[in-house]
């Protein structure tokens, strides 16, 4: 804490009182750690592709360009690093578009049900293409939230991308739907690696990953959470995990009803 004392005078110049400004430093010290390590984490990560794409480009200009299977390996690392590069500044973007303080999102009365099954549909060839099956509790009847459908559309990406990345072949994912009187509530499950109990609480922080090479070697930017939870918390519905390392994850959300009918 730190207090500014200023002497207040009357007309005449006399000192008749003083004014002390009480500040909270240790938040404005948070908040600027916070900054600090956030740009440090974005060079970072921008700098290991971009290191990796130049390295490649060199090595197959000074002469690998000429041993076709060499060449061929190094272009595609080259693809994939891009392809990450390209996601990295994408999703930095949508960050700082939802972080945005004044940011008002447009929600609509919509069927919850609808937004899963095209996102699934959008998703299946992933899906099929891991080895994996999907499988949707869905009731029987439209669930209707209040909800922008392209952010809901981006969560359920991010969870299900996510599930599909940690689950070995053969696994599960299952996304379920219930509702309560307020609140209409997601859940996408895998039985996958786990996530272990340390690492819960700080999961949806940006570029936090509990395995760092593993989330990169899977094209990972460490974001994607990040950006679920805020997307989550802007339709004013919470975020949540439980998962078992080694059985598997269950990753939560919900999203508020609409209050009358015609909202
Ligand atoms: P990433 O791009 O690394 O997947 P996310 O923000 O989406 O970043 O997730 C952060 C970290 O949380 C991941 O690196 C991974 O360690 C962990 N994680 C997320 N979803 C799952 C899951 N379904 N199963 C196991 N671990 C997960």
């Amino acid at each position: 804490l730190a207090v500014t004392v200023s002497p207040f005078r009357d007309q005449t110049g006399a000192l008749n009182g003083v004014v002390a400004v009480m500040h909270d430093i240790s938040r404005i010290r948070k908040l600027e750690k916070i900054r600090t390590e956030f740009i440090d984490n974005v060079s970072h990560e921008l700098k290991t592709p971009v290191t990796a794409i130049k390295g490649f480009t060199e090595t197959l200009l000074d002469g690998a360009m000429y041993q076709q299977d060499i060449c061929r390996e190094f272009i595609e690392i080259i693809d994939k690093e891009t392809a990450r590069l390209s996601r990295l500044v994408h999703e930095l973007l949508d960050l700082s578009k939802i972080e945005s303080k004044n940011t008002q999102i447009k929600t609509k009365s919509m069927d919850i049900n609808k937004i899963i099954r095209d996102t699934v549909a959008k998703l299946r060839g992933q899906i099929d293409g891991s080895g994996l099956e999907i499988k949707l509790s869905l009731p029987g009847k439209p669930v209707i939230a209040k909800a922008n459908s392209d952010m809901i559309d981006q969560v359920l990406i991010n969870l299900i991308d996510n599930a599909v990345k940690y689950t070995y072949t053969g696994g599960e994912i299952e996304i379920e739907v219930s509702e309560d009187d307020q609140n209409v509530v997601i859940k996408v499950r895998d039985n996958g690696i786990g996530i272990p109990a340390v690492d819960l609480e700080r999961i949806f922080e940006r570029f936090y990953r509990v395995d760092k090479t593993r989330s990169r070697a899977m094209g990972g930017t460490g974001l994607g959470l990040s950006i679920v939870k805020h997307i989550v918390e802007l339709h004013g519905g919470i975020v949540g995990v439980q998962s078992t390392p080694g059985v598997g994850s269950e990753f939560f959300f919900t999203l508020p009803k609409p209050t009358n009918n015609k909202s």
